[in-house]
């Protein structure tokens, strides 16, 4: 069913900074790839925004700042990663206690401030650019795939009620359900909690930016158009839907109490509270490429908190390849991968 799965849970929170800091990516891989990587995000961002605006996709898209609130990393942490992300031309600027405290009223020890996040809504956002691919002359299939065969010629899909489509190429974006056929070592499931507040515009801080905590596991918020702040976090590794929605209730009092710690001026009054089940990586990358052993069969996965702006970037990248290019991000982001 399209716009569900894990994109109607999502908090939509369009970053381009990805799940770990560019310094720990650079440690990990080297500065350059890492630059690179975070580079094709923040690019990968501008493309989908300019793509919204392009096709006048009404999903109440609006450009954003982000800010990074010490927490796990410390403001040392922060200035150097403030330092790296300089030398990588990324537009970010690190905020001392004294400087967030006057100018954002948040009580932390420092914080990244970053140009050129967006939010929307991702129901509202995905209906959009499926009626604009579907004007184009798409056709949509709701249908269960089961079975997939690729040959030099093309690919054939299996679907649960016995229909058969035949392509000459086979992207799968099923979310945190993957075929047996792919079979990476470095994602797996996590699922996150979200709750949204009622209507608040009087008790919003400053120009809606976006909040997240620099942390392994973080909390995260936003506000949205008609006033409200969306809140969430308190992830865990488990995929189970029925274990995840029994923990729906005390994962809403910690994410209340989280919420008043962070902006006190906030009613804790909900409209609503979810959860949702997403699939991360061992080291924030995107798991984007050809399906190894499957030659016209490719894949988008592994998303973290990144889905958005990482779906983008996999529909750029997947067109690389079937165009015969290639590009080094489809190495930094390969399915058969190993952890760092
Ligand atoms: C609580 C929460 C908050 C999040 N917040 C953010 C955020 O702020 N910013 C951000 O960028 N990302 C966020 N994410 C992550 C983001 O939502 C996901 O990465 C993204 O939505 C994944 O999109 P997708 O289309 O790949 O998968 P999905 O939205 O899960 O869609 C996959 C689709 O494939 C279908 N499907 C599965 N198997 C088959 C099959 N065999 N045959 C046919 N269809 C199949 C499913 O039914 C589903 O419709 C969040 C996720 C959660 C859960």
């Amino acid at each position: 069913m399209p716009g569900r799965g894990s994109t109607a849970a999502s908090t939509a929170m369009l970053l381009w900074e990805i799940d770990r800091p560019l310094s720990h990516l650079a440690a990990a891989y080297g500065f350059e790839q890492a630059s690179r990587c975070y580079n094709a995000s923040r690019r990968a961002l501008d493309g989908l925004v300019d793509l919204v605006r392009r096709l006048e996709v009404r999903c109440q898209l609006r450009s954003r700042g982000s800010l990074y609130l010490a927490a796990e990393y410390d403001a040392s942490d922060l200035r150097s990663e403030a330092e790296i992300r300089k030398r990588a031309g990324l537009p970010t600027t690190f905020l001392d206690y004294s400087t967030l405290l006057r100018d954002y009223s948040f009580s932390r020890e420092g914080a990244l401030y970053s140009e050129g996040a967006a939010d929307a809504d991702p129901v509202l956002l995905t209906y959009g650019l499926l009626k604009a691919v579907l004007g184009r002359g798409a056709r949509l299939y709701q249908a269960n795939a089961v079975a997939f065969d690729s040959a030099r010629s093309g690919v054939h899909v299996m679907t649960e009620g016995g229909v058969e489509i035949s392509a000459q190429y086979l992207v799968l974006a099923t979310g945190y359900v993957m075929p047996d056929i792919v079979r990476p070592t470095i994602q797996k499931g996590a699922s996150s909690w979200a709750v949204a507040t009622i209507p608040q515009p009087a008790a919003l801080w400053k120009d809606g930016t976006l909040l997240w905590e620099a942390s392994k596991s973080y909390h995260y918020a936003r506000t949205t158009v008609d006033g409200r702040v969306i809140f969430g976090g308190e992830d865990e590794s488990l995929v189970d839907p029925e274990l995840r929605d029994s923990l729906t209730a005390s994962k809403t009092e910690k994410l209340k109490q989280a919420l008043h710690q962070l902006w006190p001026a906030s009613s804790l009054e909900l409209d609503h509270a979810w959860s949702g089940t997403f699939d991360t990586t061992a080291d924030g990358l995107p798991l984007i490429g050809r399906v190894p052993s499957f030659q016209n069969i490719f894949a988008a996965y592994g998303y973290g908190g990144n889905g958005v702006t990482f779906s983008y970037l996999a529909a750029y990248l997947i067109e690389v390849l079937v165009s015969g290019q290639r590009s080094p991000l489809l190495d930094d982001f390969a399915l058969d991968r190993q952890a760092p």
